[in-house]
């Protein structure tokens, strides 16, 4: 079985479709995972959770997936993306809240544990160090775990004496094997890795493998979308840079 991951989708529908031209072109998924923030800073939350519904997949909530639904408050939330939160709220149907609303905080795939920010804090723990990575191990009984949050790949492993974060090596696949990892697929609608390209991973269950992907998108139709609706500058400034 395949599965894609995407993760931090984030309201950006011309990032989520060309991501899934990329997964098709690539061989298909027989599953898609989603690790939360579907939507919030970009300019298709309703269209986005629409296509993602569409999909066989299963999706666990983000910061903005509740805070746009009221279940976490924005307090933490800088300016700008308060205000995408508060227009993306107007833009959700009920079904589309009813939807945020059920997603759980954590899952378990098989190998896999599947938490926004991290295992020990699903909704605000952000995974940017070792000590981080290292200390969130106990957070989850998996062999693997799964996380977004940070908009940015990478893959910590831990072996018996030694462990490693780093940024994925292209899309060379990574065997699965004997290691603890946690993994970061990117984000799909909103890159902060100074890539600014459309970043998912996929999971190959028979060659025991992840693979990290980007692909490149339309990025100023999204931007011209965003402007169209009036957010705030500095979204749609960042997009252009993945920062
Ligand atoms: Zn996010």
């Amino acid at each position: 079985m395949r599965y894609a991951i995407v993760a931090d989708i984030h309201a950006n529908l011309a990032a989520f479709t060309a991501v899934l031209d990329d997964i098709e072109k690539r061989g298909g998924a027989d599953e898609l995972w989603c690790l939360g923030d579907v939507v919030g800073y970009g300019p298709d939350p309703h269209r986005c959770l629409e296509l993602l519904r569409k999909y066989k997949h299963v999706c666990i909530a983000g910061n903005h997936d509740w805070a746009a639904i009221g279940r976490v408050d924005t307090a933490s939330f800088n300016a700008a993306a308060a205000e995408a939160c508060f227009w993306t709220a107007q833009q959700l149907t009920a079904e589309d809240r009813q939807y945020l609303g059920n997603l759980p905080l954590m899952l378990q795939r098989g190998d896999f544990t599947l938490a926004h920010g991290s295992p020990r804090e699903p909704i605000w723990e952000y995974i940017l160090s070792e000590v981080a990575a290292r200390e969130n191990l106990a957070y989850f009984e998996t062999p693997f775990c799964l996380v977004g949050h940070s908009h940015i790949p990478f893959i910590f492993e831990k072996g018996e004496s030694n462990e490693r974060l780093a940024g994925p090596e292209g899309d060379v696949p990574l065997a699965l094997a004997e290691n603890r990892l946690i993994i970061n697929p990117g984000s799909v609608g909103q890159s902060r890795d100074g890539d600014p390209r459309a970043a998912y991973t996929v999971y190959d269950s028979q060659g025991r493998s992840v693979a990290h992907y980007r692909v490149d998108y339309d990025i100023s139709a999204t931007q011209l979308r965003m402007r169209e609706y009036d957010l705030p500058d500095s979204l749609v400034r960042r997009l252009s840079f993945g920062r």
